[in-house]
């Protein structure tokens, strides 16, 4: 465990303060007893995936944060499965799916997360997600793991059922055989279509709102309230796609989250739609709820 471990730089947007401790477990009874510590000692938990969706209070976060390595960050496909650690990248899950030649976990090239964000978030794009292919998961808490079958994760749009303190430590997906040179077109297919519609190469965490049951997309709707290129401090909506928030350089994650509130509040006069955050916040922060005025 280390102490006192600045979370910025384990945020793809780069702020964040400190965590008061970082572990770093490396197997499944190695992350129950740290979840069974930190029960113990009444210190909150926070896995840490890739930081893709993570807003981190700039005062920092009086709990244990968990970044899983070793066992629980590796991958490995078999004959129609891919089975993998919680913190592994799904970048390296599609990397190995393909050595194999199986196909189903394209659409993970778009999302720069790892597998256990992905089930917490029930990631997914281009009409595939994680609900899709995953056979079950393991999940650690403070009592011990127990694998879990995807009606029990309690899967929907970008949301699982699992509970604060409960950790994914593995994942097994199914998929099934499909060319190399085919899984490789869609990649590219969906990486190209990536790149034309947001931004790239920009401290971001993904998509800020989750797709309102409107004809509008979040995007398209903060965009229709003239809200591309808007900032606060050092963070803004991005003038390519506005349900992006960048950092230009110096933003607090203070002014991510007033930039949220702003652009909640815009929707909510102009359409009369609540939207609701897809990022996840870790420490003391707070979206207020949109209000008139
Ligand atoms: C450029 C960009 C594009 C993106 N595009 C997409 C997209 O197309 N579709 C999409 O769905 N998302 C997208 N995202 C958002 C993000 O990549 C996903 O939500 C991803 O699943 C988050 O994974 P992570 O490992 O980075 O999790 P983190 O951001 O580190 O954490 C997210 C949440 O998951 C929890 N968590 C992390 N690991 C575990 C674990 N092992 N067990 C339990 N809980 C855990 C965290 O505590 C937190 O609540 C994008 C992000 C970026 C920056």
């Amino acid at each position: 465990m280390k102490e006192h471990v600045l979370l910025s730089g384990y945020t793809t947007l780069g702020t964040g303060g400190p965590a008061r401790w970082l572990g770093e477990p490396e197997e499944v009874a190695e992350l129950v007893e740290l979840l069974a510590r930190a029960r113990a000692e009444g210190l909150p938990v926070a896995p840490i995936g890739l930081g893709s969706n993570l807003l981190v209070a700039d005062e920092g976060f009086e709990g244990l944060a968990l970044k899983l390595s070793g066992e629980l960050a590796a991958a490995r496909a078999g004959e129609a499965t891919l089975v993998a650690g919680g913190g592994a990248p799904l970048a390296v899950c599609l990397h190995r799916a393909r050595a194999a030649g199986l196909g189903g976990f394209e659409f993970a090239c778009a999302i720069p997360g790892t597998v256990g964000g992905a089930v917490w978030m029930n990631a997914g794009a281009y009409g595939s997600d994680v609900s899709a292919v995953l056979t079950r998961a393991l999940v650690a808490d403070a009592d011990g793991a127990a694998w879990l079958a995807p009606a029990e994760l309690g899967l929907r749009y970008r949301r699982s059922g699992l509970q604060r303190g409960e950790v994914v430590a593995r994942a097994e997906f199914h998929l099934s055989q499909r060319p190399v040179e085919d899984i490789k077109a869609t990649v590219a297919e969906m990486q190209a279509r990536r790149k034309a519609a947001q931004p790239t190469n920009r401290r971001t965490f993904g998509s800020v709102f989750k797709n309102p049951e409107h004809e509008l997309t979040a995007g398209r709707m903060l965009e229709a309230c003239g809200l591309r290129g808007h900032a606060i401090g050092g963070a803004r909506i991005s003038p390519k796609h506005a349900n992006f928030i960048e950092n230009d350089g110096d933003a607090r994650s203070a002014d991510a989250v007033a930039l949220i509130a702003e652009a909640r509040r815009r929707a909510l006069e102009q359409f009369g739609v609540r939207l609701e955050p897809e990022v996840q916040l870790v420490g003391a922060l707070e979206i207020p709820p949109p209000v008139w005025g």
